[in-house]
């Protein structure tokens, strides 16, 4: 079952220009996404790419212009109640009263979701405990830190303990030694039955946690893939070499992609630079026997850094590409 499904979501914002009362700005560009129950999903972009756009809407915070989400088979259109009471959702922005304590603000989440206040008490101590903030439930939410303040609102978004928790940029403003923390606590979760959903752009987050990913960039999904497909991607080096002289007679496009053992991927950047990506399977003697019976004559080569950010811009290229 789909614990997300998601069709072409269309998403326009009016005034966006408030000089300019008529421009309007596509935050989403008819995206689609599906999410399996029990998966760990990041929806991975950089800032502005529609990442809290796409939660908001499916949390109800915000309106679509067009297109279906459903929520464990429901509409959101349709059986709203339903659906909002299996999600639980971590906002990026806080969104608690700063005068609040700790243990009212995730107590008084039990009204919105009809759970009795027995059943509130008892959750709201163990999350806040498995949370790491038992001992600031009197404290005026004002008072924590960016990180605690992060972790009350995971707490008050599991209080109805919810199939489908929705992060959005759990860590950002995280210490890095506390982001440990709490990427074990939500392994935990996921571990015991919880579809977790969260955005990030930080790559080595959705890489460490994450089963599945969907790169969103500019309002439209880049890549939708296993996290293990993306990093077999990586498993590819690549090499710039500067040519002796001007290739002339060898015809490659600008990108040859062909993916066999002997056939390599190719890229001419300008008549004196190639660059050439390796596969695993795949080795430099090959490659420079194919040179040779191409007549190109290497001057140097030097090895690309691989990073994921690589990866990602080079995603970001080659959809930007197809579409002009
Ligand atoms: P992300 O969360 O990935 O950083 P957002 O979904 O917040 O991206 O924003 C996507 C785009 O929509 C951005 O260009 C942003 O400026 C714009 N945007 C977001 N919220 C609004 C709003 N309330 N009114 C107008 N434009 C908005
Ligand atoms: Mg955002």
């Amino acid at each position: 079952m789909n614990a997300l499904l998601i069709k072409d979501l269309y998403k326009v914002y009016a005034n966006v220009n408030s000089s300019k009362s008529n421009q309007t700005l596509e935050a989403l560009k008819k995206i689609s996404l599906e999410v399996k129950q029990g998966d760990f999903f990041a929806l991975l972009g950089p800032n502005g790419a529609g990442k809290s756009t796409t939660i908001g809407i499916i949390t109800g915070l915000i309106n679509k212009t067009s297109g279906m989400v459903k929520v464990f088979d429901n509409d959101i259109d349709l059986e709203w109640e339903e659906a909002r009471k299996l999600i639980g959702v971590v906002p990026q922005e806080f969104n608690f009263s700063i005068f609040e304590t700790v243990y009212n603000i995730v107590l008084d989440q039990a009204g919105y979701y009809g759970v009795s206040r027995k059943i509130a008490k008892e959750r709201a101590e163990k999350y806040l405990k498995l949370l790491g903030l038992w001992e600031k439930k009197d404290s005026v939410s004002r008072t924590l830190s960016g990180g605690m303040k992060r972790r009350l609102m995971i707490a008050r978004a599991l209080l109805h303990e919810p199939p489908l928790l929705i992060l959005d940029e759990p860590t950002a403003g995280v210490d890095v030694e506390l982001r440990r923390g709490m990427w074990d606590f939500l392994i935990d979760l996921n571990k015991n039955g919880t579809t977790i959903i969260l955005t990030t752009h930080y790559l080595d987050e959705a890489e460490l946690l994450c089963r599945n990913i969907a790169i969103i960039n500019k309002g439209l999904i880049i890549e939708h893939s296993a996290t293990k497909n993306l990093l077999d991607k990586m498993e590819r080096h690549s090499y710039i070499f500067d040519l002796q002289k001007n290739m002339t007679h060898l015809q490659l496009n600008h990108k040859t992609k062909l993916n066999s053992k002997t056939n390599f991927i190719i890229k001419k950047i300008d008549p004196r630079t190639i660059e050439v990506d390796l596969l695993q399977n795949q080795n430099l003697n090959d490659l420079f026997t194919f040179f040779k019976k191409e007549d190109l004559e290497i001057r140097s080569m030097r090895n690309k850094s691989n990073r994921l950010e690589e990866l990602f811009l080079r995603l970001v290229e080659e959809k930007s590409s197809v579409k002009s």
